[in-house]
């Protein structure tokens, strides 16, 4: 058989069934989704003698095994495997492998090997050098190398079983049909812009001879994701603009009333960013904007103003929340905000947890538009639900729903499309929202209401957890309440819930034996009624995983501690820190690390200077890469395209291509290839 770019890998002989599970787990089904799964790294191995090896350097070696066996560890029940290999100055090195037997079955004493690995001093019962867990090839003879294991061996993404060595053997079988990719981007685009073909971009991108063809590879690979996306916006744009919303007039007196109900002055970017929304909705196009601005920034507000101008447009507004606590949150600020002002305003509320005799009270209200403002969950996308005119659809924490879920929601409008208008806390740097989000205009709040007294943050070591135990006691004794987050463990939900309930239980038991504490985590089914009882006071200290971070208000909450914080991002840790100080009283954010290293130190320290989470979640891309903000990954972006959003200079040279491609031929029929890998992306991508 002959193998094309789109025959399905389990085709390959080479790749047996559990190979096959692997790759599908990657996402990857057919050869040309393996040609596109790029190594995100390499290791570096020169190759080295016996004689010349550095502790700490990666190498690699040739030799002969002069000894190998294969054992149990008798304490830890492990499964070691130790060899020498000699070199040909009959220099000896140490090889050990950990939990990996097999490697005695694929190595006898006598072959000829090469190992690849990182060079680890002598260990305290030898004097040789060794290598934990290299890489290795058995050498045939007559090969003049290795034929598997080059100077630069690629790392890529892995899932468990798979190795990168594997990966590689099994790009090499399909490399030559990187010839065959045909180019989406067209010459004199790449012509501009010095940009490999497809074929070699692909071929380098897997086999460079050196680090800069790899890293022109990828910058081509990144270019035409980033060009493609890009591209899809633009289609996007001018299909919204040749949809009709209802047109929402703007009215003076509607805001001036509104700012004197609120109960607050708005602050200068509350302002501007009601005025985008104003802007926007007093158009024919819908509006498709999203609102950006920290825990805390006043987002509710502006979203309030929108309503009220909507309500004076005489159509209704829909506030769909991704929690029933947020709900029933968001149900109350905006009867605050509005009903005292315009009488006439209804908000009623649709969660699913509601008896059904008042579910059908509030739809009977929204479909006879006695209602002017529906705030709910999920609840109100579901089918019996029907508005008799919808203008305005306000989604919160929007990347907690689906695009689909988006777009039921703003299907419910019985002409046209209403406004829409997403909000989220998840600070992202503005040349990133653009490559992200470039469908949607975007506002930012990027300032906090007044009078909000910073919270005190610190770092704490190991050795004085102690110390940040004490800090709860106090507070719980002055009346106030706390939260203790519990580490991320990225294994699975199951894993993260079952420590979170053990270390409840040892601080329950151990620590604060006095104290109530209440427990949630993702496995927990009642989260919202543990939160609401949070809330109401009914614990002193809340246990709790990542779940958390949804913005729940707690205004005496007056210490966050969090367990292992090394592990999160900065912007996590910011919001995570937004759920306490927001009532009057002095707040403090206590930061344990499991790690206390120079590095991961003073990158928490950070926390207690800086107070902008726009500037935290820059760093945080600097530091961990842009796939630890929230989106980039389940946006279906490549690692490749996620490092171009550093390059703000690269994003806008692909901005402009892409505009001038769709100016000199609007539906793209010179370059189909590009509109339809533009199509695609859109589908996967879309959140508007
Ligand atoms: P978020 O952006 O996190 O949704 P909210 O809209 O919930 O923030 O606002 C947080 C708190 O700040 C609320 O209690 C709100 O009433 C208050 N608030 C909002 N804007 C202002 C303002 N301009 N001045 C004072 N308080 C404000
Ligand atoms: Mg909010």
């Amino acid at each position: 058989m002959t193998p094309t770019l789109d025959t399905p890998l389990s085709d390959l002989p080479e790749v047996k069934a559990a190979d096959e599970r692997r790759l599908t787990h990657l996402g990857l089904i057919t050869v040309r989704d393996l040609l596109f799964y790029l190594p995100f790294d390499w290791e570096n191995y020169q190759p080295s003698k016996v004689n010349d090896l550095q502790p700490g350097e990666q190498a690699r070696v040739e030799g002969t095994i002069s000894k190998i066996v294969a054992k149990r560890t008798p304490r830890r029940n492990m499964q070691l495997t130790e060899a020498v290999l000699i070199d040909d100055d009959d220099a000896g090195l140490k090889l050990v492998w950990f939990n990996m037997p097999f490697v005695a079955k694929q190595i006898n004493r006598g072959d000829r090997v090469a190992v690849a690995g990182k060079v680890q001093g002598p260990s305290r019962f030898s004097n040789q050098l060794e290598m934990r867990n290299p890489r290795h090839e058995r050498l045939r003879s007559g090969d003049e190398g290795p034929r598997g294991l080059h100077d630069l061996m690629p790392k890529y993404h892995l899932t468990k079983g798979l190795t990168s060595m594997r990966v590689a053997f099994l790009v090499a079988k399909v490399i030559d049909l990187a010839d065959q990719l045909e180019d989406p981007i067209p010459d004199e685009v790449r012509a501009r812009h010095d940009l490999l073909p497809i074929g070699e971009a692909i071929r380098l991108g897997h086999r460079p001879e050196n680090e800069q063809e790899w890293r022109r590879a990828r910058q081509r690979m990144a270019f035409a994701e980033l060009l493609e996306l890009q591209i899809a916006f633009l289609l996007r744009r001018r299909e919204m603009a040749a949809e009709e919303a209802t047109r929402i007039p703007y009215h003076q007196e509607v805001i001036e009333r509104f700012k004197e109900g609120v109960g607050f002055e708005l602050t200068q970017a509350q302002r501007r960013a009601i005025w985008d929304v104003y802007k926007d909705m007093d158009g024919e196009v819908p509006m498709n904007r999203l609102l950006n601005g920290e825990v805390g920034s006043g987002k509710t507000a502006v979203a309030a103003a929108a309503v009220a101008m909507a309500h004076a447009a005489g159509v209704q507004s829909v506030v769909m929340a991704p929690t029933e606590i947020l709900a029933r949150q968001h149900l109350a600020k905006f009867r605050t905000y509005l009903e005292d002002t315009f009488p006439d305003l209804r908000v009623e509320l649709l969660i699913s947890g509601q008896a059904a005799a008042e579910r059908r009270r509030v739809r009977t209200a929204a479909a006879s538009g006695h209602c002017a403002l529906l705030v709910g969950t999920h609840a109100l996308i579901e089918d019996e639900v029907e508005l008799s005119d919808l203008g305005l659809a306000v989604v919160d924490e929007q990347h907690r729903f689906g695009t689909e879920q988006r777009e039921r929601l703003r299907n419910k409008a019985g002409r046209g499309r209403p406004h829409f208008l997403a909000m989220t806390a998840t600070p992202i740097p503005r040349s990133m929202a653009l490559a992200m989000y470039g469908e949607m205009a975007l506002s930012v709040i990027d300032e906090l209401p007044p009078g909000r007294t910073p919270v005190e943050t610190s770092v704490v070591a190991p050795s004085r957890r102690e110390e940040a135990y004490e800090l709860v006691r106090r507070e719980v004794a002055a009346g106030r309440q706390a939260f203790i987050i519990c580490p991320l463990i990225e294994e699975s939900e199951t894993v993260e819930a079952r420590a979170a309930t053990a270390e409840f239980e040892r601080l329950r038991q151990e620590v604060f034996p006095d104290l109530r504490l209440a427990l949630v985590h993702g496995k927990v089914r009642d989260k919202d009624g543990i939160m609401g009882a949070f809330r109401n006071g009914e614990a002193d200290i809340l246990v709790a995983t990542a779940v958390i971070e949804v913005g729940v208000d707690v205004p005496n909450a007056a210490v966050m501690l969090i367990e292992g914080a090394d592990r999160f991002g900065l912007a996590q840790l910011h919001q995570f820190r937004g759920r306490v100080g927001r009532g009057s009283h002095a707040s403090h954010c206590l930061l344990l690390v499991d790690d206390p290293s120079e590095k991961s130190l003073s990158r928490l320290q950070l926390l207690s200077s800086v107070n902008d989470g726009f500037r935290l979640a820059e760093e945080d891309m600097r530091l961990r890469g842009a796939g630890e903000l929230l989106g980039a990954r389940q946006h279906g972006m490549s690692d490749i395209a996620m490092q171009g959003l550093f390059q703000p200079q690269l994003l806008s040279e692909i901005q402009e291509e892409a505009e001038r491609l769709l100016e000199g031929d609007p539906d793209l029929e010179g370059t189909a290839l590009l509109r339809d890998a533009a199509r695609r992306r859109l589908e996967r991508t879309a959140i508007s």
